[in-house]
């Protein structure tokens, strides 16, 4: 059996809570940050990892950890990326710093992804973000001294905003020129403040006419669309994030990481207690042949690339165009599917609206 090639390790730590955050995160306390790495690298010793080609460090916050802490993180997953792999971490305007930025660079991180979100600073308040645009700026183009491979997050569809105020966004999002830029429409889930403040999601009409908005303009912009919410310049797709929406294997590491190995999906606690006694792995499921194929077009159809027609036949021993027989007409017709020579993919219209499309199908 084939051992996974990347290595997702979680820092559930940051130094404040944002409004709309539903990831799994505590405040940053040293009391707990030590037990935890501690346990976090016992979980990772556990795994006996060879080598990888993708390390990707998310959270929470892993910039939020102290310098000696952040460095014996990075020292010890380090030797596990091949020669041309990639290291991505994650980190927020407020505390990348120099002395981070040289941790990283010295341990061979070569990819940066930034929690930018919004360039209004009353948007930025507002969400419970501690920086405003002119430091993100600021932050950008130090990083950039540092590693060229940047992702900048962007999240829209906040209350009261407007056409204009997502073309200023854009603007300024293109103007830090980077190569990767990350959107996400605005998601309210039920543990975050801003559902008990009653905050709403924006309607799906609005949604749809600023998704165009942000494709038109990123597109003219000479960014690529290579998955429903990320744009890539000079082919820097994000390797690590391919890797879950090709639906391949990971290791998953930390408090309320997720990985995917020997076949089986497996969910670590979320409970700091049970995580610090040892006890990681929460849920762990071995998916059914039905769950597999929904979870394959669930990832696949992300992908302007669609999957290869080969691919799906060597999982799924059967032609695309065979198992949906009878469901698939009308979708071309309608120009949302595109059964190609080599690939099957949606159209924009058909990504637009991918869960209706993914129904058709499997209902
Ligand atoms: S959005 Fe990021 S920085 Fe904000 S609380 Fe969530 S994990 Fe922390």
């Amino acid at each position: 059996m084939n051992k996974p090639r990347s290595l997702y390790i979680h820092i559930p730590f940051c130094s404040h809570i944002c409004h709309y955050c539903d990831f799994v995160k505590l405040f940053y306390n040293n009391k707990f940050s030590e037990p935890c790495l501690k346990a976090l690298f016992a979980e990772i010793d556990s795994y006996h990892i060879d080598k990888v080609d993708t390390i990707y460090i998310g959270g929470g916050t892993p910039t939020s950890l102290s310098d000696e802490e952040f460095t014996s993180l990075l020292d010890k997953v380090k030797d596990f990326l091949t020669p041309n792999g990639e290291f991505t971490v994650e980190a927020n305007v407020e505390n990348l710093t120099k002395e981070k930025l040289e941790i990283m660079k010295s341990r061979g991180v070569n990819r940066l992804s930034i929690g930018v979100e919004s360039t209004n600073d009353g948007i930025l308040k507002a969400i419970g973000r501690y920086h405003t645009y002119e430091e993100a700026v600021k932050v950008v183009k130090l990083a950039k001294q540092y590693i060229s491979n940047i992702n900048v997050d962007l999240i829209y569809g906040f209350p009261h905003q407007s056409e204009e105020d997502l073309r200023k966004d854009i603007k300024n999002i293109l103007s830090l020129d980077v190569d990767h830029i990350s959107i996400y429409s605005l998601i309210v889930s039920e543990c975050t403040k801003f559902y008990k403040d009653g905050v709403k999601e924006q309607d799906q009409d609005e949604s749809r006419k600023f998704y165009d908005i942000i494709l038109k303009e990123l597109r003219e912009n000479g960014y690529e669309r290579y998955e429903i919410s990320n744009y890539a310049r000079n082919g820097k797709y994000s390797r690590h994030n391919l890797v879950y929406w090709h639906n391949q294997e990971y290791y998953g590491v930390g408090l309320g990481a997720s990985g995917y190995i020997a076949g089986a999906r497996y969910t670590n606690t979320k409970s700091l207690k049970q995580y610090l006694e040892g006890n990681c792995v929460d849920i762990k499921e071995t998916l059914s042949k039905d769950e597999l194929l929904e979870e394959y077009l669930l990832c696949h159809f992300r992908l302007e690339k669609g999957f290869a027609k080969n691919d799906f036949k060597n999982r799924f021993d059967q032609e695309f165009t065979e198992v949906f027989r009878g469901k698939i007409d009308s979708l071309i017709e309608r120009k949302l599917l595109i059964i190609g020579k080599e690939n099957v993919r949606l159209s924009d219209d058909g990504m637009a609206i991918m869960d209706n499309v993914i129904v058709s199908l499997l209902g």
